[in-house]
């Protein structure tokens, strides 16, 4: 075969570091194995909840020899790592953890997550794929706008941004007025952004008159929470980019675990992460195409090897293959994980607990919504709670007396400040917008 010949083959958007994108499924089965049997080795020997659950199922680790042994394994819940000892859920030695990252798996429950360099290593390694597989090139400026609430993952992305040749900006500021001139001087082709915040500049930009079409800007680099169809289109349209999202787990890589590609397909990493999907009742696996429970197993993680782990995550793996080329399956967009409603300066917040406060304030759970960004800034929500027509009928000093409730047990309750509108009852669906 000639070199011509070879550079032909290739799909318009290769590119070096996603070779392994695209290995025969075959050979991928085999890789994954191959990890398999050294994760479920080093599972097994180290977390004592999974050896009790595996000695209770008669299994021991070499009874997986493929991934089609997978089935066989118990899973791990949320609950077994935030109810344990986290160093049960340790598999390197203590001297070789060189980050702890701390994430509210579930509401009032906090996990402390740990990583090793090679961690960290594979962690960059899963970026710089993601961020290539979507066609970002050397010549591309990528914007990571932060201001107060620059998120935690911000110099994992711009190192692996660096990696792949494009260029950084890091900017402290939020506002469109401050911004602007930046995206235009460096000619700024790509903002990379939880969902959130990419919504609140494109809102903002209207709400000034500034306009951030007819620009570089083509890419919109979304991770970190769950992205609705009407935002991406939103956003798409607005601001006219090709919006790509980016899937992880705070408790595994977040992001770096999928992403998604010119034609659309969210990617599974999966030489590193294999995914299943399960009957979230039963447990049962279910085939693709059918909606359920994602479960994870990582490959190739030191600190902390996960088997089937649980992520309370809906989503389905997409039957046929992508027609971009890639052999790594795909799952369905995300548009909610499990309980978990958004994050907020960094916090996650659960329907549960924005159900409690209003139990608790207003005797009942009245229709609701969030507001993910307001007037007053990024980062910032706004609860809008429908008021009951008897209190309506009350003197204004008892809306006053509810709001302040509201603000004040929101914040205590989720840790951060909330901005709370009560508006007149049929005007707001329940959850967020
Ligand atoms: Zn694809």
């Amino acid at each position: 075969m000639t070199c011509q010949r070879v550079a032909a083959d290739l799909p318009e958007a290769f590119h070096p570091v996603n070779s392994v994108d695209y290995l025969p499924r075959q050979l991928l089965r085999h890789l994954q194995s191959m990890r398999l049997r050294q994760t479920v080795a080093a599972a097994y020997q180290h977390f004592p909840l999974l050896r009790q659950r595996m000695h209770k199922q008669r299994i021991a680790p070499e009874d997986i020899r493929t991934i089609d042994d997978l089935v066989k394994l118990p899973f791990i819940t949320k609950t077994d790592l935030t109810d344990g000892d986290p160093d049960d859920w340790l598999a390197a030695p203590k001297e070789k953890i060189v980050r702890y990252q701390t994430v509210a798996l579930l509401p009032g429950k906090v996990f402390t997550v740990p990583f090793t360099v090679a961690d960290l290593r594979l962690w960059h390694q899963l970026l710089v794929r993601c961020l290539a597989a979507c066609g970002l090139e050397r010549s591309d400026v990528v914007l990571l706008p932060g201001g107060r609430y620059l998120f935690s993952q911000a110099a994992m992305l711009s190192s692996a941004l660096e990696a792949l040749g494009a260029a950084v900006v890091l900017s402290p500021a939020t506002h469109p007025d401050q911004l602007l001139p930046t995206i235009k001087r460096l000619g700024v082709s790509a903002i990379c952004t939880p969902a959130s915040y990419m919504l609140a500049m494109v809102e903002q930009c209207q709400r000034h008159g500034a306009e951030l079409r007819g620009l570089a800007l083509r890419m919109a680099l979304l991770f970190g929470e769950p992205t609705s169809q009407q935002t991406t289109q939103r956003i798409e349209q607005a601001a006219e980019v090709k919006v790509f999202e980016f899937f992880g787990l705070d408790e595994l890589f977040n992001p770096g675990l999928a992403g998604q590609c010119p034609v659309g397909g969210l990617h599974v990493l999966e030489d590193h992460c294999l995914a299943e999907i399960i009957d979230p009742t039963s447990g049962a696996p279910l085939p693709d195409g059918q909606s359920g429970e994602l479960v994870l197993t990582t490959l190739g993680r030191e600190a902390m090897p996960l088997v089937r782990y649980r992520t309370g995550v809906q989503t389905a793996l997409v039957p046929e293959p992508c027609v971009c080329g890639r052999t790594l399956r795909c799952i369905r967009p995300i548009a909610q994980q499990g309980q978990q409603l958004l994050s907020v300066q960094g916090v996650s917040v659960w329907a549960s607990q924005i159900e409690a406060v209003l139990q608790a304030v207003v005797g009942a759970v009245p229709p609701y919504r969030i507001v993910p960004a307001t007037a007053d800034g990024w980062g910032q929500v706004e609860l809008q709670v429908e008021v009951t027509p008897q209190i309506i009928r009350d003197q204004v000093a008892a809306l006053e007396t509810l709001h302040a409730k509201l603000c004040e047990q929101l914040e205590s309750a989720i840790g951060v400040a909330w901005s709370v509108r009560l508006v007149e009852p049929h005007t707001v669906g329940r959850q967020r917008s």
